[in-house]
């Protein structure tokens, strides 16, 4: 099974649809939902979007297939005219729901694939405006096999799309790489290494003098503190200095990194909440 080889709406990388060897079958159906509720089985992209509708998500996402970034180019042609293929289908029975609904509708978004190919991206992304979407997503990994971003990637499908369509970098988290992906016009993220790294005692804190400048790609804006270090155990300062979070403005690294040391519940939760905060003023910070 491909990593997040398909959505449905409301639950990215939640549900995943089965990739069946090509000689099985060349129809539609040949992808079946995978799911820990054996009610749901059978699912197809058509009847995930309907599903998507009825329970009446903020924001929907048309069916995709999802690639490795390096997986060959015959692959990569499948996943594409299979994601077009269902982003039209998932747009039609998103648009039924609507009329069937009415109210005030959600947004339905599309996610671009390709891999790391350049016309395959372009054609996808050209493809899915041309379906119509009210924003669009990056999908596959984001990542090379050195974890290094793939802003290539995301440059080619940023272009290709509408300059005022809303793009979603999907999976891209790391703060830097959340710098370069908003210069290439990605405004949304979702990703969960900020809370991951947190509750593994991995805090991140602006370097002096850049909490309050505009950070641009390949500046070197921020650190990460490894709490666990020995090194903390006597620091009696914040984390960071001027940060407002609940942890900064009443603890001292030492304290966390005691929490951390015992076992206290409390160590986990003061982490994310810095580092939630961290993205919060990070994400202030590029929108001026
Ligand atoms: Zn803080």
């Amino acid at each position: 099974m491909a990593r997040c080889s398909a959505t449905l709406a409301g639950s990215r990388c939640g549900a995943s649809f089965v990739r069946i060897p090509a000689a099985a079958s060349s129809a539609t159906t040949r992808s079946s939902f995978a799911s820990h509720r054996p009610e749901r089985s059978g699912t197809s992209p058509l009847s995930g979007s309907s599903a998507s509708s009825s329970s009446w998500a903020r924001t929907s996402w048309s069916a995709y297939d999802c690639t490795d970034a390096d997986a060959p180019e015959a692959e990569q042609e499948r996943a594409v005219e299979r994601t077009v293929r269902w982003a039209r289908r998932s747009r039609e029975a998103f648009d039924r729901g609507v009329t069937e609904r009415g109210g005030d509708p959600p947004r339905i978004f599309a996610v671009i694939q390709g891999g790391r190919i350049e016309a395959l991206r372009r054609q996808c992304a050209a493809e899915l405006a041309g379906i119509g979407f009210d924003g669009y997503g990056f999908g596959g990994w984001p990542l090379d096999a050195d974890g290094s971003l793939l802003a290539d990637a995301l440059g080619w499908v940023a272009e290709s799309l509408p300059a005022d369509a809303p793009k979603h970098a999907l999976g891209v988290g790391r703060a830097d790489h959340v710098v370069s992906a908003f210069a290439l016009g990605y405004s949304i993220f979702d990703c969960a290494l900020p809370t991951r790294d947190a509750r593994h005692g991995r805090l991140y804190a602006f370097r002096s003098g850049s909490a309050g400048r505009r950070p641009a790609p390949g500046d070197d804006f921020f650190r990460a503190i490894h709490i666990h270090d020995q090194r903390y155990r006597v620091d009696h300062s914040p984390i960071e200095d001027g940060c407002d979070c609940p942890l900064c403005a009443r603890h001292s690294a030492a304290y966390l990194h005691h929490l951390f040391k015992v076992g206290d519940g409390s160590a986990e939760r003061l982490a994310t909440l810095h580092n939630l905060r961290f993205y919060v003023r990070l994400f202030k910070l590029l929108r001026g």
